[in-house]
């Protein structure tokens, strides 16, 4: 387990001043400029060095992303678009770094924005996040006042801008892309890919998106060394991680811990167990809704990282936000609700998101109800294969892979409910 002294996020609980002078104490803003004196290439290779993957579910390496925007600008500025939209259900991480100990962030900003040649950063808030907003904002208004911010950013002759943009509440605005045109003031639409964001990006230039706690762990790793953070967890799943805990377990909460903890101490240890105890637990969705779920037996013994969770499990880490559920949970009607979820939230351009989407939702409705034949669930199995990486953003994935998950893991309790409503014994639950 992670010690004490090894936490990035100190008030996350937000027990202690989150105000400038009370972030400085826990040690924020230390040495900022020496950080920015080392140099847009070393701060690029020290966060390459610490093995950092994003944080915001697709675990691409930080330090690869930010090489590819360029090195020397072709007239056009460059950005840091920052992913604060932390819209997917279960998910709720970021808000804590927000409201709490915001000043890991704003300080984060300062210094990948300088590695990335980039003058301005936008922070994109989730429309929701109210108090998260004026938590951040008043981080932002200490740091300008603080000079931290601002012209000569830190006394290090670097001009930094830092903006915070509210959304409206759109799930897609968290995907990238999406979150550029709306942060243009379009309509929340993803784009095609290629261009990628380093090469046509905010506004048609150079732009990197990266995820909240990405950022705000970047002063304590440069603070620390990258040696450090590639010190925790297993090679290729360095570092700390926040995990935001759901559902049915004792104590419900969001943690920071070591990567790769293994499933089983860190509900243990943080959550006081499983409600009702282990032999009660039914499955787990590991990384926030749009990840497979995984049957309660083999989770115990999994660990949280990455590479275990997509290799041996066939499920994802996504935001590590771990959705628990026990055996009272009626598990085809959990993910029928994410069905709904994403059929309500595609965009809606393209056609095998659009009508799949509705597709799939209806039925999982009648599997619900058990209203179906046997084999139309390897029918719908089928349309997920055709949803999945056939659309322009990852919400067509989003939205196949719980259902995949169910019905590989699951299949069993489908067809028995499908046989029972065929008898007339269809139970309570699936009744309602
Ligand atoms: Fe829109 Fe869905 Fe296509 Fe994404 S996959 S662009 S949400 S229609």
């Amino acid at each position: 387990m992670l010690t004490d002294q090894d936490r990035i996020f100190t008030n996350i609980y937000g027990m202690h001043d989150r105000t400038l002078a009370g972030a400085k104490k826990r040690g924020a803003w230390d040495g900022t400029k020496e950080i920015l004196g080392r140099g847009r290439d070393t701060i690029v290779e020290q966060v390459k060095a610490s093995g950092l993957r994003g944080r915001g579910g697709a675990g691409f390496p930080t330090g690869l992303k930010w090489s590819f925007m360029p090195k020397q600008s072709d007239g056009r500025p460059a950005y840091l678009t920052i992913n604060a939209d932390e819209s997917e259900p279960g998910t709720c991480k970021d808000r804590e770094i927000m409201r709490n100990d915001p000043h890991t962030l704003v300080e984060g900003a300062l210094i990948a924005s300088f590695a990335m040649g980039a003058n301005a950063a936008y922070i994109y808030i989730r429309g929701e996040y109210i108090r998260e907003r004026e938590a951040l904002q008043r981080a932002i208004d200490e740091a300008y006042d603080a000079g931290l911010i601002g012209k000569n950013a830190c006394g290090s002759g670097y001009d930094f801008d830092l903006y915070l943009h509210h959304g409206a509440g759109a799930y897609i605005c968290g995907e990238e892309t999406a979150m550029l045109e709306s942060l243009e003031g379009k309509k929340g639409m993803p784009r095609m890919k290629p261009p990628f964001p380093a090469a046509a990006g905010l506004y048609g230039c150079p732009t990197t998106v990266n995820n909240v706690e990405s950022i705000a762990v970047v002063p304590t790793i440069l603070r620390r060394g990258p040696e450090w953070f590639a010190g925790i967890g297993r090679p290729n799943n360095t570092g700390t991680k926040l995990y935001a805990i759901s559902g049915h377990v004792n104590n419900p909460c969001v943690v920071e811990d070591a990567m790769s903890i293994s499933f089983e101490e860190l509900i243990d240890k943080h959550c006081g167990g499983i409600r009702g105890g282990w032999d009660n637990l039914l499955a787990v969705i590991p990384g926030g809704s749009s990840v497979p779920c995984v049957r309660g037996e083999k989770m115990r013994d999994a660990l949280m990282e990455f590479d275990y969770l997509r290799n041996e499990l066939g499920s994802g880490l996504g935001t590590a936000a771990v959705i628990v559920m026990d055996k009272s949970t009626d598990i085809i009607k959990a993910i029928w609700r994410l069905s709904k979820f994403y059929k309500h939230e595609s965009c809606g351009q393209c056609t095998p998101c659009r009508e799949g989407t509705g597709w799939m939702m209806r039925v999982m409705d009648r599997l619900v109800r058990g209203e179906a034949e046997i084999e139309e669930i390897d029918m719908l199995f089928d349309v997920t294969k055709q949803v999945e990486g056939h659309t322009i953003c990852a919400l067509g994935d989003a939205a196949a892979w719980p259902i995949q998950g169910l019905i590989r893991n699951f299949r069993d309790e489908i067809e028995d409910r499908i046989k029972a409503n065929r008898t007339g014994r269809t139970s309570a639950v699936a009744a309602k």
